[in-house]
């Protein structure tokens, strides 16, 4: 058993057992194979370190009540690679396979995903990058699909306290016809010095608004944007250049289940003043309470506590994680 305390993981790169590797070349996968090594050995002039031809995913495994291990949504993660690949001219990436992918480098980390209890999870990233040496610009033939995985503890340990966010007046995240619905790792650079800024005026995050007319709310800078309104309805936007996360899309469907009504539509900068809560989602905290959005010299509050709805959706889609829960959209996908 690796020596691990599971109550002090964060959420942080750590070394496990293996990480699983395939390699596209003459236009086909290869069976894949379990790796020790945590290096890759690459050409320097490889596409995915010159212009960028890389892209990636997280999702997460979990240790169930009945002593399963199942992956969350993998079949999303599955699909959505693809697209990204696609939109990079990388390769298409098979559903069955990246299924088979992560069941196999799961297994061979059994012994790293933190037990039930613990609130924590196996964090499984994904990750493609172009191989071939480029100098001219042109997609790479060759392609290397790695996906590593690490314990993570869970993102609030004394329970989920809320956080100040800045929008964003003089930064944008993403063109509106441009990547912003792709998880390419440029998005990521392009977000540091924004993030930064917002840091060091004390906001752990910021918000971005749409790049076109800064009128409408887009999306944090790595989680999607959802409100809950006064009348208890779940908004969240529906901007071609956010990233369509999978914990939003789950979030709307258990929204639903509960009878909270949910709609897709653009966010106007002054509907921040309208809303009860406000949150950020995505896989590695689920859900982010807002407390307070600054825009210039204007701001708008929430609460110093988790909102009701949220509060309740959280508990909902965590409770489903963990199988304290009935899966009842069938979202848990066994290991073994
Ligand atoms: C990954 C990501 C999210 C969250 O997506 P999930 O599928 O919920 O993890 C949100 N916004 C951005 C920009 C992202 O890259």
């Amino acid at each position: 058993m690796p020596n691990i305390n599971w109550n002090e993981l964060e959420f942080q790169y750590m070394p496990t057992k293996s990480n699983i590797r395939y390699t596209w070349s003459d236009g086909k996968w290869d069976d894949g194979a379990l790796s020790t090594s945590s290096n890759v050995n690459l050409h320097i002039a490889a596409s995915c370190l010159h212009y960028g031809q890389e892209c990636f995913e997280g999702l997460k495994a979990f240790s169930c009540k009945d002593g399963a291990v199942r992956v969350f949504r993998p079949d999303e993660n599955a699909r959505r690679l693809s697209a990204t690949s696609l939109h990079i001219m990388g390769p298409p990436i098979p559903e069955e396979m990246f299924l088979d992918a992560v069941r196999r480098v799961v297994k061979d980390n059994i012994e790293f995903i933190p037990p039930y209890g613990t609130q924590g999870s196996l964090y499984i990233r994904p990750l493609l990058i172009g191989t071939n040496p480029r100098i001219g610009i042109s997609p790479s033939d060759e392609y290397l699909l790695i996906i590593m995985v690490m314990p993570v503890g869970p993102y609030y340990k004394g329970g989920i306290t809320p956080v100040e966010a800045l929008v964003m007046e003089d930064f944008d995240r993403a063109a509106p016809k441009g990547t912003g619905h792709v998880k390419v790792g440029g998005n990521y650079a392009a977000g540091l010095k924004p993030a930064k800024f917002a840091k060091s005026r004390g906001f752990p995050i910021n918000l971005f608004l749409d790049s076109a007319t800064h009128k409408y709310v887009d999306e944090f800078g790595t989680s999607n944007f959802i409100g809950i309104t006064k009348d208890g309805t779940y908004v969240t936007p529906n901007s071609n250049s956010t990233l369509p996360s999978i914990t939003n899309k789950s979030l709307m469907r258990l929204a639903e289940d509960m009878g909270v009504p949910v709609e897709r539509r653009p966010i106007p900068v002054e509907e921040l003043a309208e809303l009860a809560e406000v949150g950020a989602c995505g896989t590695a905290v689920v859900i982010t309470p807002i407390s307070r959005i600054v825009h210039g010299d204007r701001e708008f509050s929430y609460g110093d506590e988790c909102g009701p709805t949220l509060k309740r959706l959280y508990d909902a889609v965590t409770g489903i994680h963990y199988g304290e829960l009935e899966d009842r959209h069938g979202w848990l996908f066994d290991i073994e």
